[in-house]
């Protein structure tokens, strides 16, 4: 797939659209505009890759609506160098939107469809030097990679996840949907000590949930 003056320009729109809603920095939206959208899409459906909405990926699952991949980005505060965790890598764009901000990025997923189409899809679009792709469940983290400076849940976590708190620095920051219904409050977790942690909420968003185990 080809990313062209088009694209970019559907993207500057869309761009445009988000700050309309949000005074989003100008690194989340020069990453935003970085990263070619269309390419997590079936050609069929490259025309709805810049509207503000989520879409199916297959395997019942989503890529985020863009206005919720440039609040959770915006909100974790990521600067250049940081090692991130992601728990459902999913279409693998809000991996790529974090490492087009600088930094690290390990991502987690735990249906091997996605994982693999995610895997090739970041190795294509030469992302994979910044993006480590895993298969596993998220609910227990990365160990292997950990500390992180930032971590970031992109499916709706019923509870803190205590493990992944566990894999954060000192003065890490988590972004989560907490809740069991329909609805989730976006949570911004900061680690202040190994036994104190700092919670600041946000407004209500809506993710599919984040499971146990692995799909095969
Ligand atoms: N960040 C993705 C969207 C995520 S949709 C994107 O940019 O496209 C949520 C994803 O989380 C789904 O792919 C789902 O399979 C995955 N998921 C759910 N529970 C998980 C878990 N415990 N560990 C890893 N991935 C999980």
């Amino acid at each position: 797939m080809q990313d062209t003056y088009r694209h970019l320009g559907m993207r500057r729109r869309l761009v445009d659209a988000l700050v309309a809603e949000y005074p989003f920095s100008q690194a989340v939206q020069e990453a935003m505009l970085k990263v070619p959208r269309h390419f997590f899409f079936e050609k069929a459906f490259v025309e709805k890759a810049y509207e503000n909405k989520a879409f199916p990926i297959g395997e019942a699952q989503t890529i985020s609506q863009p206005l919720t991949v440039a609040y959770q980005t915006e909100w974790l505060q990521i600067e250049p160098g940081m090692r991130v965790l992601e728990i459902g890598t999913g279409s693998g764009y809000q991996a790529c939107v974090i490492a087009a901000m600088g930094a690290k990025v390990y991502s987690i997923e735990r249906n091997r469809i996605l994982h693999e189409k995610a895997t090739q899809l970041i190795q294509r679009m030469h992302y994979n030097d910044r993006i480590v792709t895993l298969l596993g469940d998220g609910y227990q983290g990365a160990k292997a990679y950990a500390p992180f400076d930032r971590i970031i849940i992109t499916a709706a976590a019923p509870d803190l996840p205590n493990e992944l708190i566990a894999q954060l620095k000192i003065g890490g920051k988590l972004i989560v949907p907490l809740g069991k219904d329909d609805s989730q409050i976006m949570t911004l977790v900061t680690k202040i000590d190994d036994e104190h942690t700092e919670t600041h909420s946000y407004g209500q968003f809506r993710f599919v949930p984040m499971l146990k185990g692995i799909v095969e």
